[in-house]
């Protein structure tokens, strides 16, 4: 493996050029950002390797870690599973929205017109005040960890977090928790944004706004086929029989006028506007089997049909 390709930095680097390149590269592909994601686990490995070795080869007197990558990822595997969690390092930043998914609840008019709705969202983000420590006047009561020199990593094998402050970059000498966040570090505000959704937004649709990720949910259950809506309507069999005109709900409390020529075709769709196709379902019970049943002699013999 080429250790400077890896990091992406010309031979001869300085070590300051490397361990830039190395922080940089390491938040792209920490574990915590990896999402389970075995390729990008693996290729973290690789970031520590590299940056272990170059960090470590002009000094005879730090032990060279060399590993291969299986045994790397196998160690790995080991102290943490593919759950990749235990790293908690702070020093990296959060993105605000992190993990956040909202749902856009979309009725059928919505989903035939589109629309723009204010939609509250709850965001949460490092505290301001506490720089995300959780710890009042961080600057009086923490220090820097002395071990890691406040990267959060091991220092000698960079591919664990530091045992000292457990990845944070510092230690807590008083715990008096910050006023603003009540320890918490993380400050939880609600603000609402409005959201645009284009008409035909499919059920389960996601997008993004604001750095906030919306998934699409319809509140009706009617089929769609080819952005088209799709209502079913019982008749009856007179009505079938005879046509006429007809209201059909399409939305709540909303009826399109279908008008339609006597016993017509039951197994196709009917539009009734632009996007809104019916289907009937004829309803019939016993009593009109047992009808059509005593007709049927009768209209063989108006209509002379033979046996
Ligand atoms: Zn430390
Ligand atoms: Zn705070």
């Amino acid at each position: 493996m080429n250790y400077y390709e890896v990091l992406g930095v010309q031979p001869g680097a300085s070590a300051a050029e490397i361990k830039k390149r190395y922080y940089h590269l390491a938040k792209q592909y920490h574990p915590d950002k990896a999402n389970g994601d075995e390729a990008k686990a693996k290729h973290f490995l690789k970031i520590q390797e590299a940056y272990s070795f170059l960090m470590n080869k002009d000094s005879p007197t730090e032990k060279y870690y060399s590993y291969s990558e299986e045994e790397l990822f196998d160690q790995f595997y080991e102290m943490f599973g593919f759950e990749f969690s235990g790293f908690g390092l702070n020093n990296f930043e959060n993105s605000a929205y992190e993990n956040e998914e909202q749902e856009v609840q979309i009725s059928i008019k919505e989903y035939l017109n589109g629309t723009c709705k204010p939609i509250e969202v709850s965001t949460t983000s490092d505290c301001i005040i506490c720089s995300g420590t959780g710890i009042h006047d961080h600057h009086v009561n923490t220090r820097v960890c002395a071990a890691c020199k406040g990267t959060g990593f091991d220092s000698a094998m960079p591919i664990f977090t530091c045992n000292s402050c457990r990845g944070k970059g510092y230690n807590v000498i008083n715990n008096v928790p910050c006023n603003c966040c009540e320890g918490k570090g993380m400050i939880t505000s609600k603000k609402s944004i409005s959201i645009k959704v284009s008409k035909l937004a499919q059920h389960g649709d996601v997008f993004v706004e604001d750095g906030i990720k919306f998934i699409i949910n319809h509140t009706f259950s009617n089929k769609i086929s080819n952005g088209r809506l799709i209502v079913s309507h019982d008749i009856g069999i007179v009505k079938w029989l005879c046509g006429g005109i007809m209201m059909i709900t399409v939305y709540d409390g909303e009826a399109i006028c279908f008008k339609s020529s006597g016993a017509f075709d039951l197994n196709r769709r009917y539009a009734i506007s632009d996007d809104v196709l019916v289907e009937f379902k004829l309803s019939i019970n016993s009593r009109h089997i047992d009808i059509l049943k005593k007709l049927n002699p009768v209209f063989r013999k108006i209509f002379k049909l033979t046996a």
